[in-house]
């Protein structure tokens, strides 16, 4: 008897008639004689409903209580889904998440699971039971509820399978499985059969929603097989699992594009000791986290220097930059762009293959798209561009590295 976690995405779960279609998948796999716990996202649309439903109430919404409004919306599915299991006459629970066990730490909105108490699931695992755990969700040490940032059902899926050592954790949502890119932005785009677990962490990191970053890094932390599918068909999705020797000789698995980010500048300010650290240090005390950072040296002393922060901090980040562009004397020189998109070429073939870069650049350059910050690592390019450049920059790169899908 295998034990699998089977988690199903806000499109999965839209209505009822999609809930019972998942009761049925459930089932399927239930009397075929394995185990299962189920996570469950909000019906598609409701977490975003809820949001605005917090912003008509308060413009800067209280946290703590923002979640507890949050965490509704997977509530709502896990009842429903138990509801529907029991009325068939199996035997099924719903778990909110402190009923699962889902220990986190205290940071409202995007909280990190740090333990996962199982005696409870597996009691209930070794009594037959269908377990219906509500995603998203957790409870910190001071007994309050946290949700752990947007799409993360998927950690809270691949976090159980870890902690109670599933066989498999598959991930039900509205596409095959991981794609070379988004395929709503690239109707040439295949569907990935294996990639590995570090490749998928840098196009979640990178932009590709199709998995919580988080999710990513639990599954390969704990070598979690990871088997993304579709909730629409029973056709194999991607697995997604530990580096073999022939993924090396694909050069670029994947092109992301992240429209999420907002460039701060700051031109001509002194070279000197100490400048950078005025800057980073506040943005670091209020939790703002820096992605691209390119520090540029001018001939006379003079430096620019650019970084990128999410959209959701740039407000924050602006804020903080002009009181110290102002310390500095650098006030009148501070420029932003919140119109830019990070599109980004992965493949752990980079590793061992020269060229990349040139070709990613010449195929932007081809397209007449001016490139704005470059960022890399050892198995990524990233450049920023300008945001109206984004779909066409993903589909030209696509062709340029051979991932076009041969019937198109
Ligand atoms: P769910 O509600 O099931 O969690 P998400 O909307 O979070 O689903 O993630 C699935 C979506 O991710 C797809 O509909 C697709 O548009 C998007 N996506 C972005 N990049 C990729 C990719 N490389 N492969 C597959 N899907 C991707
Ligand atoms: N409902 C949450 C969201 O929309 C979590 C999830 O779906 O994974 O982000
Ligand atoms: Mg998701």
């Amino acid at each position: 008897m295998a034990l699998r976690v089977q988690k199903f995405g806000g499109t999965s779960v839209a209505d009822i008639t999609h809930i019972r279609n998942v009761a049925k998948r459930v089932i399927e796999t239930y009397d075929g004689g394995d185990n299962i716990v189920v996570v469950l996202s909000a019906m598609a649309g409701v977490t975003n409903n809820l949001i605005s439903m917090a912003k008509e109430a308060s413009k800067a919404p209280d946290k703590r209580e923002l979640d507890v409004l949050l965490a509704t919306g997977e509530q709502t599915t896990a009842a429903v889904l138990a509801i529907i299991l029991k009325s068939m006459g199996y035997k099924a629970i719903s778990l909110l998440g402190f009923q699962a066990g889902i220990l986190t730490d205290t940071t409202p909105g995007k909280a990190r699971i740090v333990d996962i108490e199982t005696k409870r699931m597996e009691k209930l695992l070794e009594d037959r039971h269908i377990l219906v755990v509500a995603g998203f969700q957790g409870h910190n040490t001071h007994g309050d509820i946290t949700t752990l940032g947007r799409g993360g059902s998927d950690t809270t899926a691949v976090a159980i399978a870890a902690a109670l050592k599933a066989d498999v954790c598959e991930i039900f949502t509205d596409v095959d499985g991981v794609y070379t890119t988004d395929p709503r932005i690239c109707s040439k785009a295949k569907k990935i059969d294996m990639i590995s677990y570090e490749e998928m962490l840098e196009m979640a990191i990178l932009g590709a929603k199709v998995l919580q970053i988080r999710s990513v890094e639990f599954a390969k932390k704990y070598n979690v097989p990871l088997h993304v599918r579709s909730s629409f068909n029973k056709e194999e999705g991607t697995m997604v699992i530990n580096e073999t020797e022939d993924m090396e000789s694909v050069v670029v698995a994947g092109v992301t594009c992240d429209m999420n980010e907002a460039r701060i500048t700051l031109k001509r300010v002194p070279d000197q000791p100490g400048i950078s650290a005025k800057i980073f240090t506040p943005l670091a005390k209020e939790k703002i986290t820096v992605d691209m950072i390119i520090q540029n040296t001018r001939v006379g002393g003079e430096t620019d220097l650019s970084f990128t922060v999410t959209k959701n901090d740039f407000e924050k980040a602006f804020a903080i930059s002009k009181a110290v562009a102002k310390e500095i004397g650098a006030e009148d020189v501070l420029t932003a762009d919140e119109e830019i998109a990070k599109v980004s070429v992965i493949g752990l073939g980079m590793k061992s293959h020269s060229g990349v870069a040139a070709t990613m650049f010449q195929t932007l350059a081809d397209e007449n798209i001016n490139i704005r910050l470059i960022s890399t690592s050892e198995i990524r390019i990233s450049c920023i561009i300008k945001a109206k450049y984004a779909e066409l920059a993903v589909r030209a790169l696509h062709t340029a590295f051979g991932l076009d899908k041969k019937d198109q």
